[in-house]
């Protein structure tokens, strides 16, 4: 008898192990750790992840495994693996970090199809009756034979078949008409078996039996190279000596774009001194991690692509990691224009189909290169040679949902799993892995200069408190205005960066000062002029906007703040000449805008762009030579220990923008508070300094990367029940650690009460807590039941980015 243990699909404290089934006499040998099957369980039938393979068990009842969903394993054993530990270091549920590193499309059970690859004559005459005159047959209607799956297994080994998830998507999938050579005809001679004349018959087939003899091509390949017509392929398919094929072709989100190849420059000194250490690292396969401190324009992402290079000389693989907002489709081209069709690129923006391609092409060893945002740390590669995180202060690399992993985290895991190094990229690294880099944890390495010796663009700061006293009411200072003015005249470029969509659009009454509040959350409802609403941006409630006072009747209420729909409509009447492109969530919502939008700008069709966040990163056109930002200090005033470090980091992109090509750039920031070090130090482009001052206000209070912390957050609509969990969690806290670490609370969190949800708070500061992540784990565990029946939350999260 063969068991396997089996870890099922509910997340819950008590299935949080791994149950017995007997695997079924016709299953053993092809089931394999890292496959789902269906188990049964209870009076249902779930999915679960075969965890391990077993002689025995300790059981006296075991009920069979009733049914096999992959043909191979979704998850290689690196991933359960990393699994496990996932769990642990995130308090969350094996089954929902097993689930996390496995595209959404597959994750829910999938319609399951076998599909012929080959003639169905060659097939195994067992599995021709499967077929019986179809190309595909649907895996649920297969019959219940002895021996057929291993029949399967071994037509999918030689390719004759394959197993295919459909895939609920839009976008169905393309194919493309090809052909096959009859394998038959593999070593004959053409001209003995069609006769002299059929010239061009022969000559098709002879360029097929020596270029590809066991693979399939696209007609059009074979037409347009031999320039033969469809009518001579026909006769041979005809004749069955070559075979009509639909050959898959992957919904590549880029197709309809050709990425020319983009030879590499020169690299500069510096880089060369930077690349070396990465280079031996690679070659000697050292789990090193660096972190790669240059400033922006500085040739990082050359760095990137060279280190690349070596690593798909020693025939490896690399992930390359890109905040969401950066993985426009200029940073795409320049790793397809370097590695061309080696390369996958997983985004969000991809439909769950496309995901899913992408996701298969690394699964088949068809790509060595991924290219992704924050999950495409999990690509299943086998053997990783480099993993990079650009842009690795992004907040975005932390998930903000279960299991809340911080992708940095994963990728040293990774990286010490496979022996490589991992390279930590950033013109402005967040503090924690500045001070590990200082402490020697990771090794430093620095650029320091721009490429070709450009200049970092000057900054101006502009007090806005003055130009309020001066009597200028509008959103633009006299310098900015100029400024733009005189790009409008040289015929370049400017882009205007504004923090947050509806940054302060809430409505305020004039006459009594009231102002609209979201009835769940108590926070600012923001107003959306093209709408006419007023909308929460935490739980979506949405009203009508408001043409009396509710308070006092009055007429004078208003929405107040500026947001980037009203910025623009400014700009426009200060400088009706002014094209000015917008870009913000509102823009760019339907599927495709944003790059549009960029490549418009790109292509010189616009003076002006105006945008949120998503306009402060990668942007590299060479006609910018002006970045303005209008409020620095709305980031300032967050309630977040992090708010400096933000502002620092998002003043420095920004800057980053104008000037990288050989028209010098200017930067205009315009603020409330010009003394704050974060904007003192983006004047000077000076993140050794602003780290130093930083580093000081962190020792003082306790934060990172002084303290580790952990953010335990209570919530349940019953006020009471609340704040009694809390206390109760607090003080079991208190009494399991040791007495160097702190817990502070409970108190209300910042955001009061979402969803009708009342919540409050518990911070953990911590050096060394060994036990730390089991008795968070026993919290999990004690309120699990009454998380699953009444409606209580309560969520834990590891050095959490986010204090809302
Ligand atoms: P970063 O990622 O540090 O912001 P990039 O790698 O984008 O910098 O480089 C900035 C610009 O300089 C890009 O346009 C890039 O093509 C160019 N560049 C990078 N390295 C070199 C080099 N060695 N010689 C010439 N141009 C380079
Ligand atoms: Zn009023
Ligand atoms: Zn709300």
């Amino acid at each position: 008898m063969m068991y396997a243990k089996v870890i099922v699909d509910v997340a819950a404290g008590q299935t949080n192990k791994a149950f017995d089934y007997r695997i079924p006499e016709e299953l053993i040998d092809l089931i394999l750790p890292g496959m789902r099957v269906i188990v049964p369980f209870g009076p249902r039938k779930i999915q679960g992840f075969i965890w391990e393979i077993t002689e025995n068990t300790e059981l006296d009842r075991v009920k069979p495994i009733s049914e096999m969903l992959d043909p191979y394993p979704v998850l290689t054993n690196e991933m359960l693996q990393l699994g496990q530990w996932l769990a642990e270091e995130t308090v969350c549920f094996l089954i929902t970090a097993l689930q996390s590193m496995i595209p959404s499309a597959i994750r829910a059970k999938p319609k399951k199809v076998l599909k012929l690859r080959i003639k169905e004559q060659y097939l195994p005459v067992s599995l021709q009756a499967v077929f019986a005159g179809k190309s595909s047959v649907d895996w649920n209607t297969l019959p219940n034979e002895k021996g057929i799956f291993s029949s399967i297994k071994q037509a999918v080994e030689k390719d004759e078949i394959e197993v295919d998830y459909l895939v609920k998507d839009k976008t169905k999938k393309k194919t493309i008409q090809s052909i096959r050579m009859n394998p038959q005809y593999r070593d004959v001679r053409f001209a003995d078996i069609l006769g002299n004349r059929a010239k061009k018959q022969i000559a098709v087939m002879e360029w097929v039996q020596m270029n590809y003899p066991d693979e399939p091509i696209p007609i059009k390949e074979v037409t347009d190279t031999l320039q033969i017509s469809k009518y001579t392929m026909q006769q041979l398919i005809a004749k069955e000596m070559l075979f009509l094929e639909e050959l898959e072709e992957y919904r590549d989100p880029y197709s309809d774009r050709s990425f020319e190849p983009d030879p590499s420059p020169e690299l500069t000194d510096q880089q060369k001194h930077v690349l070396a250490p990465v280079r031996t690292a690679v070659d000697h396969n050292q789990d090193t991690t660096f972190l790669l401190r240059g400033v922006t324009g500085s040739g990082k992402t050359e760095i990137y692509l060279r280190a690349i290079e070596k690593v798909l000389e020693k025939g490896e693989e690399a992930i390359v990691l890109v905040p969401e907002i950066s993985l426009t489709p200029q940073m795409v081209k320049r790793f397809k224009g370097r590695f061309g069709s080696k390369v996958a690129v997983l985004h969000s923006a991809l439909s769950a189909g496309e995901k899913y391609d992408e996701w298969r092409k690394i699964h088949r060893k068809e790509v060595q290169v991924a290219v992704g945002a924050r999950s495409a740390v999990f690509a299943p590669f086998e053997k990783l040679g480099l993993i990079i995180i650009d842009e690795e202060h992004e907040g975005s690399y932390k998930q903000e949902d279960h299991p809340r992993y911080h992708a940095r985290h994963i990728a040293i895991w990774r990286g010490s799993y496979h022996k490589c190094p991992v390279i930590l990229g950033s013109a402005t690294p967040s503090l924690e892995s500045y001070a590990r880099a200082k402490r020697g944890v990771y090794e430093l390495l620095e650029l320091k200069e721009r490429v070709n010796n450009i200049a970092m663009p000057e900054v101006n700061i502009v007090d806005m408190r003055k130009e309020l006293r001066k009597g200028n009411r509008s959103a633009f200072s006299e310098l900015l205005l100029q400024k733009l003015k005189s790009r409008l005249d040289r015929n370049e470029q400017a882009v205007l960066f504004l923090n947050r969509r509806g940054y302060s659009t809430f409505v305020m009454c004039r006459n009594c000062g009231y102002t609209a509040e979201c009835p769940h959350c108590e926070i600012t409802l923001t107003y959306h002029h093209t709408q006419r609403k007023l909308k929460c941006h935490y739980c979506g409630y949405e009203e009508p906007m408001l043409t009396t006072c509710p308070a006092c009747e009055s007429e004078h209420i208003r929405f107040f703040g500026t947001g980037t729909q009203k910025v623009e409509e400014e700009l426009t009447k200060l400088l009706p000449e002014a094209r000015v492109i917008r870009m913000d969530v509102d823009t760019t919502s339907k599927k495709g805008s944003h790059e549009r939008l960029l490549q418009a700008f790109g292509n010189g069709e616009a003076d002006i762009l105006l945008g949120t966040q998503m306009i402060a990163k990668g942007l590299d056109f060479p006609k910018i030579t002006l970045a303005g930002v209008l409020a620095a200090d709305t980031m300032l005033h967050l309630p977040d220990f992090r708010a400096s470090e933000r502002t620092f980091q998002l003043l420095t992109q920004v800057s980053g923008r104008a000037g990288r090509d050989k028209l010098t750039g200017e930067v205009v920031i315009q603020t409330y508070t010009p003394d704050h070090y974060s904007i003192e130090h983006a004047k000077t482009h000076d993140y050794e300094a602003f780290s130093l001052e930083e580093m000081g206000h962190r020792k003082r209070s306790g934060y990172p990367p002084y303290y580790y912390l952990a953010l335990v957050t209570i919530a349940h609509e019953d006020v009471v029940k609340v704040m009694q969990t809390a206390e109760k969690i607090a003080s079991f806290l208190r009494s399991s650690f040791s007495p160097q670490t702190k817990v502070l609370g409970p108190t209300v969190s910042p955001i009061a009460r979402i969803k009708d949800r009342y919540r409050y708070q518990c911070m953990i500061k911590y050096r060394n807590e060994p036990d730390l992540t089991s008795i968070l784990n026993k919290i999990a565990n004690r309120y699990q039941k009454e998380m699953a029946t009444d409606k209580l939350f309560i969520s834990i999260d590891m050095n959490p980015q986010m204090f809302m």
